[in-house]
């Protein structure tokens, strides 16, 4: 493993703020040099003699020329992010002024840092693991509440803390058996097979409760994929723009906060609904019964989660329990939706209460009881899970891991089983080892590490 806090010779300097005009704008440094090079254009005191965690007030200068007036924060090595020198300095929020200092900074010897950089070297200097790396990546694009607590969770730790005690025991496993290794003639165990066995057993468990964690914190990161279905004019687009303004009214209300609208993702209770083929509703002709037509049907399994709506003054009982069945067999969880309301067919509404008492009556265009389906969908959808601190796995790549890990460990718990010759075993168990330690990155290849860093923003 390379760490071991090194200070980089080089000190990389990027806008860790975004891009455009705002009230402060914070330009970050990293590096050996990154404070020797600050003093050398700041004015106000020597920077070189304050001590850490300390902010400076004065003025940055180019030669005669004041460029700003700015806040200087000093982060002493090891005690930042990147466990380098660092020097944060919050200018007034210009593009002009950022473009200044970035590039007086870069003729006195700083360079522009490459994407994901500043993370880069916190995980080489061993401020985190590998996991908790792309933890850091997974926070700043987490735009709901529950794609923020999962990633949360995992740079706090998550299940690197875990993984890493039970791979340490195996380690011990793995030395003992292949110390065995040279005793053949010997007849000795040194690594007890029951222990073994016990142990790869824990550890199975472990991972296939995180792999099965995966589904959910798909869900999390990307959206609950939900189709609305129903015949035309049922009144699905309809509803989809009443769900969006509300959520646009929600939001505009919170003074000074914008935020770029995704036509088919709806934010309801911290959770983000992604609504699949949105675009097309109008056109679609009469969803469920076209359900019979496979590419409709598998964009309808392929959802978690289906609004099935129909027109309480354009659907008889026979047609609902139609398409119930349609929906029961597709096996996606689904809400009857009765929608128009307001037209108050009092027949078929007594009839449903009676025979469906879990539909749930709305009126979209009169936006009533969007609430209590809002409600409903959240309880489908069930992911207290998450409220509870549980880990998820968020990340393809770890859930690529931890799959294989699962297939070495069943290699060595059939290896146990089948009394296969120590260097057989050993073999699995360094197998295993090896795919739980590339969660973590304790085993990492250069191509693995740009590969991950290169998907971070410059200045993260
Ligand atoms: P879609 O074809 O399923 O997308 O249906 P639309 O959303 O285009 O709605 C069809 C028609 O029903 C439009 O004229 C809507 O104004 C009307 N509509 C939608 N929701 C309601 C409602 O709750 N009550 C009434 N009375 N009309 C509605």
């Amino acid at each position: 493993m390379p760490q071991i806090h090194s200070q980089k010779e080089d000190t990389i300097i990027a806008l860790a703020t975004p891009q455009g005009v705002g009230a402060i704008a914070v330009i970050r440094l990293s590096g050996k040099d990154a404070i020797r090079l600050t003093n050398q254009v700041f004015f106000g005191k020597n920077l070189e003699q304050q001590s850490s965690h300390t902010i400076h007030l004065g003025t940055v200068r180019d030669g005669e020329k004041v460029i700003d007036e700015v806040l200087v924060s000093l982060f002493i090595a090891p005690k930042s992010f990147t466990k380098e020198n660092v020097v944060e300095i919050s200018t007034h929020g210009s593009s002009y002024i950022v473009n200044q200092v970035i590039k007086l900074m870069i003729r006195k010897g700083a360079r522009p840092a490459l994407p994901g950089e500043f993370t880069q070297r916190a995980f080489l200097n061993g401020q985190f693991d590998l996991a908790q790396a792309e933890a850091v990546a997974d926070l700043i694009h987490s735009d709901s509440e529950a794609s923020h607590q999962a990633a949360m969770n995992q740079m706090r730790g998550g299940f690197s803390g875990e993984i890493a005690g039970l791979r340490t025991e195996l380690i011990h496993f793995a030395s003992m058996i292949e110390l065995e290794l040279d005793f053949t003639e010997e007849d000795v165990e040194f690594a007890s097979r029951d222990d073994l066995r016990v142990l790869v057993e824990k550890l199975l468990r472990v991972v296939e409760n995180l792999i099965s964690s995966f589904d959910l914190g798909n869900v999390i990161k990307n959206g609950v994929p939900t189709v609305i279905a129903g015949k035309p004019n049922a009144g699905k687009s309809t509803l989809l723009n009443a769900l969006l303004n509300e959520e646009k009214a929600i939001v505009s209300e919170i003074a000074g906060t914008t935020r770029d609208f995704i036509e088919d993702e709806i934010n309801i209770g911290g959770v983000i609904f992604r609504f699949i083929d949105t675009a097309g509703l109008r056109e679609t002709t009469d969803t469920i019964e076209a359900m019979g037509v496979s590419r409709t049907r598998e964009k309808m399994k392929a959802a978690s989660l289906i609004l099935y709506l129909f027109d309480l003054g354009d659907t008889d009982m026979v047609e609902i329990h139609r398409d119930v069945n349609l929906l029961e067999n597709l096996g996606v969880p689904f809400l009857k939706v009765a929608n128009k309301m307001d037209k108050g067919n009092h027949q078929l509404i007594n009839e449903l209460k009676d025979i469906f008492p879990d539909t749930i009556f709305i009126s979209s265009g009169k936006r009533e009881n969007l609430d209590g389906l809002k409600k409903k969908i959240l309880e489908l959808v069930n992911l207290d899970k998450f409220k509870t601190g549980n880990t998820i796995v968020t990340n393809i790549r770890h859930y690529d891991s931890l799959n294989r890990t699962r297939e070495s460990l069943l290699d060595v718990l059939n290896g146990l089983e089948q009394e296969v010759t120590n260097d057989f075993l050993a073999m699995d168990i360094r197998r295993s080892l090896h795919y739980l330690g590339e969660i973590t990155g304790e085993i990492t290849t250069d191509d693995l590490l740009a590969n991950i860093f290169s998907k971070f923003c410059i200045g993260k």
